[in-house]
């Protein structure tokens, strides 16, 4: 099973702190809205993606798992 990461563009504000936590994997746009790397999260960043998870304020990035 593989998890990837996934930003509901509805919900997501523009906070960054997604970015701050996960940069491997989320930048940001110009506008401060994240573009995140649709690759499977590698097991070395689990941890730090669970984090960038917790820690948005909107509840915008979840994992999808397939
Ligand atoms: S922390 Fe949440 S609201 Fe902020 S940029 Fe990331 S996904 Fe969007």
């Amino acid at each position: 099973m593989s998890e990837k990461l996934l930003v509901n563009p509805i919900e997501c504000q523009g906070h960054g702190a997604c970015a701050e936590l996960l940069p491997e994997m989320i930048t940001l746009d110009e506008w401060g809205y994240p573009i995140v790397d649709g690759r499977p999260i590698p097991p070395a960043l689990d941890r730090d993606a669970r984090a960038a998870i917790s820690a948005c304020p909107t509840l915008a990035l979840r994992l999808l798992r397939s």
